[in-house]
């Protein structure tokens, strides 16, 4: 008798796309082999929490049987390339998410292992055939995150990531992308040496230089990211510690090429658009609000009544299987599901099955509430030192009050809660943020911008609830009385001097 392990698998989906056929799959993998049903990560994959040890195989083939994969989803490698969810630009969305699938699929190890131990293909292990011109013999010294953003919105949070690709537009045809590297979340608390960080742009590349330059970065940091100290590992350490440019003329020797300086691009914000859109080949768009990511049934939305979003999203995909067009899913990276390329014929019965089953939350809740975020924490994430996911509802409720009793109930402050300063669900990026201390008990960060191109900073250390909202409540008042027009709430906080950003804290060389 051995203890009754269970585990948590992740799929690599870049960009987070499915088609109806994959959804209808996953979901029957969920409710078979997984407890809590589907959730969709702030990297836009799908997670399949409770998995029991005996079920694992079955599920990783069943996995494989949908056309989808887990490899390299977790470890030392590039992770699930991250691509703007955007529905409205159909067309530039298809070039950007082929550029990242293909960027994903270069990047992935060579390693059979994953085939022979899960799918059982004979080994081959010990023969020589594998070899691995990116990874090297001992991968990469961390993980590795790669984005594709699309202005004017930032929903990947291109900072954030390692690397970051900004798509350029310009007469409506797709030129390139900026490239932006050395940003990252994790941070460990009381360590100074540790500490989330903004990626710098470092100049434009053609579509057709993405894969060399990407490759030139993977490798750069290879060789010389930090093997040493685990903590320091992230490839924002490296440039840290060798320098901007000394980490750049690195890449430029890698690729063969130099890289001219950033074009000029604008972000509007950060968050998802709910609701219908129409792109510009008549097809629409569809963006559902997923509280925290997780599509189950019997889950409690903002007003306390319980819904079905597992079931409705399973008759929508059947809807959507049957009629055979274009349609897919999208995982957007805050969280929320885009049912993309939708008929015009099918609104109407995609609207009724929406309100059906509960998922046309995004039409009463709150903005507050819209663009929440929060990673998996308690009981789930072993690295959770405070609930995160199922907390979020009863706290937004909480500064949802406080807001009302300030007349501002429509203000629209991203707000995202971490169960560990690891920031999965990217906190330092929040308007106001709260990253897990220990049980009840936050770092109260406030004053990023709405646009992902801001850290917040910390404002209250380790502080419960009745703290936490003791300090916003009197920052409500002042927001309500001395904002300018339109002015959010992060900005507010810095142009008062309320919260002092380090100025390495905004990106300032944006052109
Ligand atoms: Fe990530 Fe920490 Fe949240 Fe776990 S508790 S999901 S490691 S941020």
């Amino acid at each position: 008798l051995e203890p009754a392990y269970s585990f948590m698998i992740r799929t690599r989906t870049p960009g987070g796309v499915v088609t109806p056929a994959q959804w209808l799959k996953l979901d029957a993998i969920a409710t078979t082999f997984a407890e809590r049903g589907l959730r969709i990560t702030t990297r836009q994959a799908f997670q399949f929490h409770g998995v029991v040890k005996t079920g694992l195989k079955a599920t990783m083939q069943a996995i494989n049987a949908a056309l989808i994969d887990t490899l390299a989803a977790c470890g030392d490698v590039n992770r699930n390339v991250a691509v703007a969810a955007n529905p409205r630009q159909s067309r530039i969305h298809a070039a950007v998410y082929a550029q990242a699938a293909a960027l994903s699929a270069h990047l992935l190890p060579n390693t059979r292992a994953y085939y022979e131990i899960w799918l059982d293909e004979e080994r081959v292990a010990g023969s020589g055939e594998e070899s691995e011109p990116i990874y090297g013999s001992a991968y990469l010294p961390r993980k590795f995150k790669i984005g594709f953003a699309v202005p004017p919105y930032n929903d990947i949070d291109v900072f954030a990531q390692d690397l970051g690709f900004i798509a350029i537009v310009e007469d409506g045809e797709l030129r390139g992308y900026n490239v932006s590297i050395g940003g990252g979340m994790g941070a460990t608390h009381g360590d100074p040496e540790t500490y989330p960080r903004l990626g710098d742009a470092i100049g434009f590349v053609a579509p057709e230089q993405v894969i060399a330059v990407a490759e030139a970065v993977v490798t750069a940091q290879r060789d010389y990211g930090n093997r040493a100290v685990r903590k320091r590992a992230r490839l924002k350490y490296t440039i840290d510690d060798r320098g901007l440019d000394w980490f750049k003329t690195e890449v430029e020797r890698r690729a063969g090429f130099s890289l001219p300086p950033p074009r000029p691009f604008a972000f509007r914000h950060n968050g998802d658009r709910f609701g219908w859109v129409e792109s510009e080949d008549g097809l629409a768009h569809l963006t559902l609000r997923i509280p925290a990511g997780r599509i189950v049934d019997g889950a409690l939305d903002g007003r306390g009544e319980s819904v079905r979003h597992l079931s409705g999203l399973r008759e929508i995909a059947r809807l959507l299987d049957a009629d055979g067009g274009a349609a897919e899913f999208r995982l957007t990276p805050n969280q929320n599901l885009v049912i993309a390329g939708v008929n015009a014929d099918a609104r109407d019965a995609i609207d009724a099955l929406a309100a059906q089953y509960g998922l046309d939350g995004h039409r009463s809740a709150s903005p507050l509430r819209r663009h929440a975020l929060a990673c998996v924490a308690l009981p789930t994430c072993g690295l959770a030192m405070a609930e995160a996911e199922r907390y979020l509802p009863d706290f937004v409720s909480k500064v949802e009050a406080l807001l009302a009793r300030h007349g501002i109930a429509d203000a629209p402050i991203h707000l995202r809660i971490s169960g560990c300063p690891n920031g999965c669900s990217r906190p330092y990026l929040g308007e106001i943020a709260l990253v897990g201390k220990a049980p009840g008990r936050y770092n109260l960060m406030l004053g990023a911008d709405h646009r992902g191109q801001r850290l917040n900073a910390l404002y209250r250390e380790n502080i419960d609830e009745a703290q936490i909202l003791a300090a916003l409540d009197p920052l409500f008042a002042r927001y309500a009385g001395d904002r300018r027009p339109d002015e959010r709430f992060g900005d507010f906080l810095v142009r008062n001097a309320i919260v002092e950003i380090p100025e390495r804290s905004a990106r300032k060389n944006i052109p």
